[in-house]
């Protein structure tokens, strides 16, 4: 048996947590536990652990913490990742309604073109596209549809609602399943832009902090002195509590660590559904990402 290569971990609050980046597991060791993990995967032999401590080697098992030694595990993530892109049950479309955003994060690669936006052709040629996909791939089950951006929702009603009022149709006419989901700063998530995602199955949203609320509003900001902490926080409570799911994805970095447990603790409010809907993703950023998921 060997250590996984997924294994990802970090110390906290005297403890260590691991996340497996295969299974998607979690594990929070005490040093001593932690010690005997770490001693086997450096001699590279988990006999002794299996044999002093059988229930936390079986626990490392079950989480993928430990795999068999015969195991490829590049090898087996590329299966499943060419299962997922072979799966013809599935099809999934992503639209960029813009280029431009309300905000200029120092980080941003977009290219911020003034007024670009899907003209009225466009829109039509990706309806007609839409129906060539539900009429000609044989076994479709579901559709999804993707917005990124620049900041989807700069043209909410212009572009996205005709798209998203079409593809559901569509599907239901089909009997395909329909699901979408965007990816927005979360600035201009208002009650109405809610309650038509809702009527058209937009159901989920990644949105980005930046940190806390004082590292996040130096990066984004509305004006000068004027943040955009309290109303995107606001807005994602409003997102989960009418029952759509939020991806919080929270860039960190040396700067951005520190107090990022402030942001926890603003989402604390939230009622036990809406908890349930929360998802927060954190990202290093730097030379290599690393990304760790909690729920
Ligand atoms: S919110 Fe996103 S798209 Fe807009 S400037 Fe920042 S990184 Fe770029």
């Amino acid at each position: 048996m060997k250590a996984s290569k997924f294994n990802l971990f970090f110390p906290h609050d005297g403890y260590q947590v691991g996340y497996n980046g295969y299974t998607d597991s979690f594990i929070v060791l005490e040093p001593m536990l932690y010690e005997m993990y770490d001693a086997s995967k450096r001699s590279k032999s988990f006999a002794e652990l299996q044999e002093v401590h059988s229930d936390f080697y079986n626990n490392l098992l079950d989480n993928g913490f430990v795999v068999e030694e015969a195991v490829d595990e590049v090898e087996r993530v590329k299966q499943a990742s060419l299962k997922i892109d072979n799966d013809m049950s599935k099809f999934e479309l992503h639209i960029n309604p813009t280029m431009n955003c309300n905000f200029k994060c120092w980080y941003c690669y977009e290219t911020h073109i003034k007024d670009s936006k899907m003209d009225a052709a466009t829109i039509e040629h990706t309806k007609k596209f839409i129906s060539r996909v539900l009429d000609q791939q044989t076994g479709l089950k579901e559709f999804s549809l993707g917005w990124f951006g620049g900041e989807p929702l700069l043209y909410f009603k212009k572009v996205m609602v005709p798209i998203l009022q079409y593809a559901n149709a569509a599907c239901k006419e089909k009997n395909v399943v329909f699901i979408s989901h965007m990816t927005s700063n979360g600035l201009l998530v208002d009650q109405e832009v809610i309650d038509m995602c809702k009527e058209y199955n937009l159901n989920f949203f990644q949105i980005t902090l930046d940190g806390n609320r004082e590292r996040h509003d130096k990066v984004r900001f509305i004006s000068e002195g004027k943040g955009s902490y309290d109303k995107i926080v606001a807005n994602m409570k409003n997102i989960v509590e009418n029952g759509l799911t939020v991806v919080a994805r929270i860039n960190i970095s040396p700067e951005t660590l520190v107090g990022v447990d402030d942001v926890l603790k603003d989402f604390s409010d939230l009622s036990e559904q809406a908890k349930g809907l929360f998802v927060l993703i954190f990202i290093r950023f730097g030379k290599s990402k690393k990304i760790l998921t909690m729920r």
